[in-house]
This record gives C-alpha cells, structure tokens and sequence, in this order.
C-alpha cells in the first residue's frame, strides 16, 4: 500500500496516529533542526515535519535509491525539491502553530520515514493558488497547471454536474445512447470537422457537430427519452471562448410537447441548482418571447440580473423636431441607470468611446441626467426645451439622480445590439452582474428563419428540423420570415446554457422546409435521405434539447472563460499548444489516404 491516508484528511481527532502519505512537494522549509515540507496530493495538503532528533534512528530507514546527506532523514528531507513524489510514514501529532487556512491546518505529521517515489525538475512555474505562470505556459504544461487546486476543483465540479445528469435523467428513464463520432455532415449552422477514411479513398467522414439527426433516428426506434454526454466538433471561426471541439448533454424526447420539455429540463436545472450550489430556484422560469427579448435586450440571451429595459423613444424625440440626427432615425432607444446622475463629463466621455468602438459601432451617445430638483439637464438641450426632456425623464420612469443614456440609428436591430452593449457595460459598471447571483429563464418563439447575406437565402435559425409553430405554418407559403419556431433557449445570467425545439416529424413538412432552405430535391435526399426515409416508417413527436456543458460548469465555477473547466483546452487559435496539435502529416500517411497539400503560395 502506498499510503493509509490523504494528504487532505487528517484532523486533530486523527493525533497519535501512525500514517503513511504519498504526493507531491509543495515547498520545502528549513528551520534550525526542523526541516518543515508541505506535501500536496489531489485532496490537500499536509505539514509533514523532519526533526533532527528523530533522525537518528529512522535513517536506516530510508529506502529506495535516494541517498542521505548527512543530516539523515532531515538531510534526505532538505535535498526534496518541488514536485519531487515522496512517500513519508509519520505520527499525527497536533501543531502548536496551527494554519486556519488549510483543513488540515491542526496537525502535522513527525516524519519517521521518507522514500523518494520519483524525482523532479524544476517545474516552469509554481503550483499554487495563484500562480506566476502565463496562459501560454500553464497550457503548454497543463498537466502541471492540473495540479493546482482551482483547476483540479473545476474539474472535480464538472465531475459532479456529469454524475448529478446522470442521476436526474436516469430517475425520469432516459436512456444514455452513444452515438457514432465518425459520421456524415450534420448541418448546425458551422463548418465539419472531416476525416479522411483510408478504406474509402477519396472519400471523408465528418465529426458530429451534434447528434441532431441521430437523436431523431433513435426516436424512431422508440427509444423515447435519450440522452448523451457527448463530444461535439464545430469548425467555427474563432469566436471568444469558443472551442473547436465541446461537451454537450444532449436530450430528446418522444409523445412531448414544448411545455413537457421545458418542465423536465427546467427541473434539470432546479437539480442541479440544488445539488451543486444549494440554491434553491423557486417556482418555473419566466419566459420571453425572442421578440420581447430583442425589444427589450436588444439579446436574445438577456442577461436578467438587473432591469434597465429599453423605452423607445421615437415618439417622444418626434414631438420637437430640429436635431436632425434624432429626426432622420428609424429607431431610438434609452436605459435608465439608477442613480448614475453623478457620471462625470470624462465617465461619459468613456462611454461615449465604448459604444463608438468599431465592434459596437454606434455613433454617438445622448445622456440626460436627473437632477436633484426633477428637472433634466442633457447633452441634446439645445435642441429640446423642458417640455421634451420631461416627457423623456417620465417615459424613462426616471427619478432625480437617475441617467439616461440613449442611442438611435437607422437599423433598429442594429441600434439594439449596441444598446445591448451598453447595458451590459452599465450593468458591470453598476455591479448589477454579480458572479452569485442567477437568473434563468426561457427564451421562446425563435424566428424560424434568418435572412443570411453572405448566402443571400434564408437559413434555419436553430436548424432544419424545427417544427413551425403551428399556427404560423401557413406563412410557410406566404411569408416564411415571419414564420416562428417552436424553439426555446434556457438563458442565464446573459449565457445561452441549452437550447432545442420540437421537431418535424411529419416528411412533408421537412420536404417542404428543406425546400424554402433552398435545398434542391437530390440534395436533400443525398444529405438527409436517411432521415426522410426513416420519417416514413412512423416517426413519434418527437423534441429535445441540448445543454452546454462547458457552460454549465464555467456559470457554477464563476469562471471567466469555458477553457478553465476542460482538462486539455485548445487556445483561442483552436491550438493544444501541449500536443502541437494540428499538425502536418508525414507523406505515407498523406500517401495512403491518396491526399495531396496545396497551400497557397504566400
Ligand atoms: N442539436 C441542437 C444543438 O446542438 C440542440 C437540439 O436542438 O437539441 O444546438
């Protein structure tokens, strides 16, 4: 046996115990006659303590291939350099110096044996807390970056969410189903991962952007509740902390409507909640229809942690023509941040730059500030008397203190993105986002369709196989842009953390919508043969959804970026700097699978 116990579990209760312990160095500290060493395993760390008096006798213990210096075991003790793997078999004894920041801070263990497992070099920066390492390093070393506790405690939730899935899904009967990595195209809106199969010459699989179509298959099995803790791949363009490659709970469900999947997943995520967080969520999620959320947000992942919804102003601004800026807008829009009449000049300034930098692109910012006695001072006086401004300060439903801050512009989607900026920045800025807190809710009634310009056609807002709200099918024919999907999106805190639909079940209705996709027939039956044909041997009703799992554990962790819950990351350049991955492949191999690289000449 390598050891009795941890390097996390001893307690005072544990004194005068004989134990063995096995792991890391931590640091090391010479003090007089005691050689004080801190030794790390995945569940703590343990003071271990090597006194020169005890030495004497327990040096011809010391085994394995280390030698002793002469200072015995404390001597073996001093040559311990960080991450050396040591096993050491010592008294529990209590520490007359406790440490109230370690669990194990009450004791210490007098070492009477010491055995070097394994050597160490020096390690490229220090396993701790914080520590002095950059992104790039940690990663490269990302086995050594493991080591440190807040890591190793995301992986360890992410561990727990998997198990609390796992028993939820199971308690209602679903079945965990894998499905196949190496299949054909799935269309989720980005590019395929391809690989090149060697059997097939000429010929590629492409890695799963989801289990989409399969996951309907098995609901043709009748396999009725399924789910899947599964890979998927997306070879999107670099998006901030996206990964090219992402772990999704995957569900869908036969004999449901929208309500029933909305109610069990919502319960999902009560569960976890609960289990994970000990937050109890009360009563059912609000819902949003996507149009309230784009009015309102300007998002359609609202973050609902704090008010501060768009009033269009339009209307209020028309009453006083004159500046032509607001006249010659097709949509203006206002926040009110409580109590921020006190923003300086240079504040505003700031603000003014935030949203006129180019990935927000507004033009320019309005601000009205309440004063004291109700009246409103702004930065568009000259062209609005009091009235106006009084009518704003009341449609704002702004007291004194209060600022409003306004944007407008020709495109009212585009003016509500920037707005949506803003808010948020307001919100950080106010402290209204606050890592604790949560706010869920449904988003629902998704467009069906979205207008793509690089395509110049219509494209699935979520995907092809979306059932139409039934009472718009019949725009299907007359107007499909209006058309409304029965999709939903489970929003938290301003994250998308699972999104799904009802699906298609009926084939001519997927004939049909693959049709206003712009599919030919021949491509449709070559891409989703499959699936048509199997629609034809009695397809159940059939929905599902699928969780972010990365997302998932980032929201509980108070994580900044999805990369901290995943052991092997790939950088922001789709990159596992650890591996070298991608990288170019030796001729045979390129040989084999008849492959030829053409790269531009640059
Ligand atoms: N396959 C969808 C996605 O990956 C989820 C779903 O519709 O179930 O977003």
């Amino acid at each position: 046996m390598y050891r009795t116990k941890t390097c996390g579990e001893l307690r005072l209760a544990n004194v005068g115990e004989t134990v063995t312990l096995a792991g890391w160095v931590q640091r090391t500290r010479k003090m007089g006659g005691m050689t004080f060493v801190d030794m790390r395993d995945r569940y703590g760390i343990t003071q271990v303590v090597f006194e020169a008096p005890h030495c004497s006798p327990a040096a011809g213990e010391l085994s394995g291939n280390e030698t002793s210096p002469t200072g015995g075991l404390q001597g073996a003790a001093n040559a311990l350099g960080r991450e050396y793997v040591i096993q050491v078999t010592g008294t529990v004894s209590e520490r007359s110096n406790k440490n109230k920041n370690l669990p194990t801070g009450d004791i210490e263990i007098i070492a009477t044996e010491l055995k070097v497992l394994n050597a160490s070099v020096t390690p490229p920066f220090t396993i701790e807390d914080q520590s002095d390492g950059g992104d790039d390093l940690r990663m490269k070393y990302r086995y050594l970056d493991l080591r440190r506790t807040p890591v190793r405690r995301n992986l360890e939730l992410r561990h727990r969410m998997t198990m609390e899935v796992r028993r939820y899904l199971d308690s209602l009967g679903f079945l965990e189903i894998e499905t196949p990595m190496l299949i054909g195209s799935t269309p989720e809106g980005a590019r395929d991962f391809v690989v090149p199969s060697r059997m097939n010459p000429g010929q590629f699989y492409a890695l799963p952007q989801s289990p989409q179509t399969l996951k309907q298959l098995l609901m043709v099995s009748g396999m009725d509740r399924y789910f899947q803790i599964v890979k998927c791949f997306r070879d999107e363009d670099l998006r901030a902390d996206r990964q090219p490659e992402f772990t999704q709970i995957d569900c869908e469900m036969s004999f449901v409507t929208q309500e029933d999947i909305l109610q069990t997943f919502e319960g999902m995520a009560k569960h976890l909640f609960r289990e994970l967080r000990g937050i109890e969520l009360e009563g059912a999620f609000p819902r949003m229809t996507w149009a309230d959320a784009m009015k309102y947000y300007g998002s359609d992942k609202p973050d609902t942690r704090f008010g501060m919804r768009f009033v269009e102003l339009k209307d209020v601004f028309a009453q006083a023509p004159g500046f032509s800026v607001f006249d010659e807008a097709k949509y203006i829009g206002g926040i009110c941040a409580t109590g921020q009449a006190v923003y300086t000049r240079k504040q505003l300034d700031q603000l003014t730059d935030f949203v006129k930098r180019p990935q927000i692109g507004a033009k320019g910012l309005v601000y009205a500030r309440v004063q004291e006695d109700g009246s409103v001072k702004s930065s568009v006086d000259k062209f609005y008397g009091p009235e106006v401004l009084n009518v704003l300060k009341e449609k704002m439903n702004a007291q004194p203190g209060d600022l409003i801050l306004i944007l407008c512009g020709d495109d009212a989607m585009k003016t509500r993105k920037q707005l949506c900026e803003l808010r948020l920045e307001m919100g950080a800025r106010m402290g209204l986002r606050d890592k604790n807190q949560f706010s869920l809710l449904w988003v629902i009634d998704f467009p069906m369709f979205e207008w793509s310009e690089e395509e110049g056609r219509l494209m699935a807002t979520h995907h092809p196989f979306t059932h139409p709200k039934d009472e718009d099918i019949p725009l299907l024919d007359t107007d499909p842009a209006a058309v409304r999907a029965d999709a939903y999106d489970m929003v938290c805190n301003g994250v998308e953390v699972g999104g799904g639909s009802i699906r298609i079940h009926d084939p001519e209705l997927q004939d049909k919508m693959f049709r206003i996709l712009g599919f030919t027939e021949e491509r449709a039956q070559e891409q989703f043969g499959f699936l048509m044909n199997a629609f034809k041997y009695g397809a159940p009703p059939h929905g599902g959804l699928a969780y972010g799992l990365d997302r998932w554990v980032s929201l509980f962790a108070g994580l900044d970026s999805i990369r901290d819950c995943i052991a092997f990351p790939k950088n922001n350049s789709g990159r596992d700097v650890m591996l070298d991955a991608p990288a170019r492949l030796e001729q045979k191999q390129l040989d084999e699978l008849y492959l030829k690289i053409d790269l531009p000449q640059e």
